[in-house]
């Protein structure tokens, strides 16, 4: 069965890529598995895979009528499930999150900060809104929520303004203490959309629209942002090289300024966790993307993904999230963000695919857009705690005899590393995040002697600074 749906689809790649190339008339097409291991399908890199059902082994493809016809007529068990063209006016446009940014940092100037991270293609600001008390920023461990790498996951946007309205409105609020010892002891960011100019794509011509605007040979054919970080570009079929396709990756890595506007926040920031939102198919997806492969700290990534799985309740009101690696759970990605801040920055860095392939990019607003902003609420409130106190070692790297603060890293001596950067210390303070056990941390810094701790950890965090004696001393 393998082989055959290999040969069929090899011979279907050419149709594709002529069908893909327009945005007109579009539909999202149903393909059932249930008598195949989905996992296991080589499924071609330049498919328009909108997500996936585990639980009925189906996939969505968005592709052109012809398209459709094309694989009913090749035997495929494909059905159309949807034809919208049209989305809800209550969803958000980039204007309507520029507004809503603004509105909030002038109501509650005092917790929150807004930045400009970078500039779309098309010259739309891309926002970083941070949500903290405006004490100690220099000793808070950092946390990063983005949404909408993916222009038409309407849903993702949604879910990032409410972290955002949620906090402020719920600071200094006696019914919710926990609120304020968030803001007070951690710097919450939020990049609420990654894509506004894909986004106003999705608006203006095409609701199916899934790239930025980066326009090619005088057409618009757009790149995958989100298959353009510099960490395994291109290399293990995750992605396309074919400017029509929807997952292309750029003409090189790192090539488009939406995906260089997160990588310097990143380098700047440096933090903790990271969830980057997409929709839809109910999965918390872990580094790394290329198959077979795992981060060498795979028992913290999954210690920390797979309890927040454990919190967010399917549509269907009857399970959990899945938690696993893409290539586990969906397929190979490559020059996705999270493989490369995990590799850049030790960030433990998450995929939350939210909503269910029942309700696809576009759930129904009055039904679907509070259920689903609430359900995440679980998610990102459980980093918030898992972040502030749970497994993991955290303070200040200091100099010994002046005091000064110190830029060194921290790496676990258990662990084997291969290209991956140790977790680092900005302005001095660092925070290792951990799984319960017993490790033995290596401190290092120019000049400095490096030097060993060992400790035992539950689930709890536990609080050490690091005092360094300069070499040669
Ligand atoms: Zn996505």
């Amino acid at each position: 069965m393998k082989s055959v749906i290999s040969i069929l689809f090899g011979l279907l790649v050419c149709a594709l890529l002529n069908f893909n190339a327009e945005a007109a008339s579009k539909v999202r097409i149903r393909m059932n598995f249930q008598n195949t291991l989905l996992n296991k399908q080589s499924l071609p890199p330049n498919m328009d895979i909108a997500g996936q059902d585990l639980k009925n082994k189906s996939i969505d493809i968005i592709g052109s009528k012809e398209y459709f016809n094309l694989l009913k007529n090749s035997g495929y068990p494909v059905e159309i499930v949807d034809t919208q063209t049209k989305i809800d006016p209550r969803y958000l446009t980039p204007e309507k999150i520029l507004n809503l940014v603004k509105q909030v940092a002038a109501d509650y100037p005092n917790l929150v900060h807004v930045e400009k991270i970078g500039t779309s293609i098309q010259g739309r600001p891309i926002l970083g809104v941070r949500i903290s008390t405006s004490e100690n920023l220099d000793s808070k461990p950092v946390i990063l929520f983005n949404g909408m790498h993916h222009a038409r996951e309407l849903m993702t946007t949604e879910v990032t303004t409410d972290i955002i309205t949620y906090l402020v409105k719920n600071y200094d609020n006696l019914d919710t203490p926990w609120v304020t010892a968030w803001l007070d002891r951690l710097a919450i960011w939020v990049v609420p959309q990654m894509n506004p100019d894909g986004n106003n794509i999705v608006w203006q011509k095409d609701s199916w629209w899934r790239k930025n605007a980066r326009a090619i040979e005088d057409r618009i054919y757009g790149v995958d942002i989100n298959r353009n970080y510099p960490f395994q570009w291109g290399m293990c079929k995750g992605s396309s090289g074919v400017p029509a396709d929807q997952t292309y990756r750029g003409a090189k890595a790192a090539s488009e300024p939406e995906t260089q506007a997160l990588m310097d926040f990143v380098k700047k920031y440096n933090p903790s966790i990271n969830v980057s939102y997409h929709s839809y198919s109910e999965l918390v997806i872990a580094p790394y993307g290329c198959a077979n492969q795992f981060t060498p700290e795979n028992f913290i990534v999954a210690d920390i993904g797979a309890a927040l799985a454990k919190t967010l309740k399917t549509d269907d009101g009857k399970g959990t999230y899945a938690y696993g690696t893409g290539w586990e759970i969906i397929y190979p990605v490559d020059g996705e963000d999270i493989s490369w801040m995990y590799n850049e920055a030790n960030t433990m860095a998450y995929v939350i695919e939210v909503n269910a392939s029942a309700q696809g990019f576009q759930p129904d607003f009055g039904e679907w857009r509070n259920k689903t902003v609430l359900g995440q609420r679980a998610g990102w409130q459980f980093l918030l705690n898992r972040l502030m106190t749970g497994s993991q070692v955290r303070g200040r790297m200091l100099d010994a005899s002046t005091g000064a603060p110190v830029e060194g890293s921290i790496y676990l001596n258990e662990v084997k590393y291969r290209s991956e950067k140790p977790r680092k210390s900005k302005n001095g303070f660092y925070q290792k995040m951990l799984a319960p056990g017993s490790y033995d941390l290596i401190f290092s810094a120019p000049g400095y002697e490096s030097q060993s701790i060992a400790v035992s950890l539950d689930r709890s965090a536990i609080v050490q600074d690091v005092y360094f004696e300069r070499k040669g001393k």
